[in-house]
């Protein structure tokens, strides 16, 4: 099977450069091989949140002084400049709405109950300006009975920090007996979907509207709109007074609301998606990559012009580390970090890991290395790339998307 370009993972960094390319009218295929970490999803894009542990208030002045090394400062601050502008549109195409400025971090409330600042946050959540006040000073936490996944004591008692006065409320409604019965079923998509079906949302928001009487604002769980987008902004219509949604424990129902609308808008721009295989190996000739192995396709090889590994850090394995040894494990390709397994942690579990910093090698034009050489049609992008500490610097969502769209402009120059 012949494409134009062939992208290894469907996350957030492998979706936003396959619907680049496909707008372009790339023939592109996707190939993934299960859920990414868009199914945790906070409901913000972070672009860049701390330097040395204090807030960042303008990410795109703060980016100047990371190091060389840093994934953004090899895209180029002239290129992020650009980039920041393009990528809320490519969502925005894609039945995605976020706001937020690249040059002014804005404030959401964790569900600890904590400001933190953020790039992109999607309409269903509350922005806020201040990291040290709460607009509201009488709050009520509503919770559904039996619903595990939503810590209303973390909320309350991060709450106090901005003098606000809660209180914690949990109700209980017939539609929601059948799910309550097993605690392994009361999960955020599964309450989703009763709201989808229509079912229980006009005695849901009456009930709401109860509860809050003599409160000024409603803090909610995010448990609305898995399929269909407008059940939070219909609750929030609905209500009548401000609603404040909060990210569950995952999975997260707007993070996958997200990638389904991401896979949709590539799949209608002509893309193929392959989910549920897997990338096995790669044939190399001359300096390039020819074709990939995958489990699903067997001895059909895919064949592209130009490939994109995207197939995360750890947590997605697209890079994996075990007692002995540090390594990419689909293509071999080089590894940015140490060898020495005895320097990949810091016994101090709070400070900046060092293997955090770790991914594939590239050279500046994001071309993966192997055995010190770059690969001419074989570019990195998103978390599988070395260089930053995306946890610690808040920088996780921001070089996916910049690095992804950095990447699929250097395959259509
Ligand atoms: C749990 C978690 C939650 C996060 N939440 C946020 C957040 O809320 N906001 C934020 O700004 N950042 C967050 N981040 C940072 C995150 O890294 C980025 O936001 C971003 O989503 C990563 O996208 P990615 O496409 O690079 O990698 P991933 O999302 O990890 O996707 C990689 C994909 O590659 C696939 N894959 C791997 N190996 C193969 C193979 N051999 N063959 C085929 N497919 C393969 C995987 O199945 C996966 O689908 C989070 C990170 C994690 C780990």
């Amino acid at each position: 099977m012949k494409f134009d370009n062939i992208i290894i993972g469907g996350g957030l960094s492998g979706l936003t450069c396959g619907i680049k390319l496909a707008e372009q009218g790339k023939k592109c295929a996707i190939v993934s091989s299960g859920q990414s970490a868009i199914h945790f999803f906070s409901g913000s894009f972070d672009l860049l949140g701390k330097i040395d542990g204090q807030d960042v208030k303008n990410p795109l002045e703060a980016i100047k002084i990371l190091p060389d090394t840093h994934p953004y400062q090899r895209v180029g601050i002239e290129n992020i400049s650009r980039l920041v502008v393009e990528a809320p549109r490519l969502l925005d195409r894609a039945g995605l709405n976020f706001f937020g400025k690249a040059d002014e971090n804005h404030f959401v409330l964790t569900p600890m109950g904590i400001m933190k600042p953020t790039w992109l946050t999607i309409d269903d959540f509350t922005r806020f300006e201040q990291n040290d006040a709460f607009p509201w000073k009488k709050a009520v936490i509503l919770n559904f009975s039996g619903f595990l996944d939503f810590h209303t004591l973390f909320v309350q008692d991060g709450l106090k920090k901005y003098n606000v006065d809660t209180q914690i409320k949990n109700f209980a409604m017939k539609e929601f007996e059948a799910i309550r019965r097993n605690p392994s079923e009361m999960r955020s998509t599964n309450i989703a979907k009763v709201f989808d079906s229509g079912d229980a949302f006009d005695e849901f928001a009456q009930k709401v509207n109860q509860l809050s009487e003599g409160f000024e604002v409603v803090l909610l769980p995010a448990v609305f709109g898995l399929f269909t987008k407008s059940v939070a902004l219909n609750l929030k219509a609905k209500v009548n007074k401000p609603v404040v949604l909060l990210p569950a424990i995952p999975p997260s129902v707007p993070g996958i609301r997200s990638q389904i609308l991401l896979r949709k808008r590539f799949e209608e721009l002509g893309g193929t998606y392959f989910l549920g295989d897997i990338v096995e190996q790669g044939t190399f000739k001359n300096n390039r990559l020819v074709a990939v192995q995958t489990n699903n396709h067997g001895d059909i090889k895919l064949e592209a012009e130009q490939f994109v590994l995207a197939s995360g850090s750890f947590y997605s394995k697209g890079i994996v580390a075990t007692r002995e040894k540090l390594y990419e494990p689909i293509l071999g390709l080089d590894i940015d970090g140490d060898t020495d397994s005895e320097k990949w942690l810091d016994e101090k579990f709070f400070n900046d890991q060092p293997y955090m910093h770790y991914g594939v090698k590239t050279d500046s034009g994001f071309h993966a290395l192997k055995n010190g050489k770059p690969i001419e049609n074989l570019f990195a992008a998103g978390s599988v790339l070395g260089g930053a500490n995306a946890l610690k610097e808040g920088s996780g969502a921001g070089i996916s998307l910049l690095t992804s769209l950095h990447v699929a402009e250097q395959i259509l120059k």
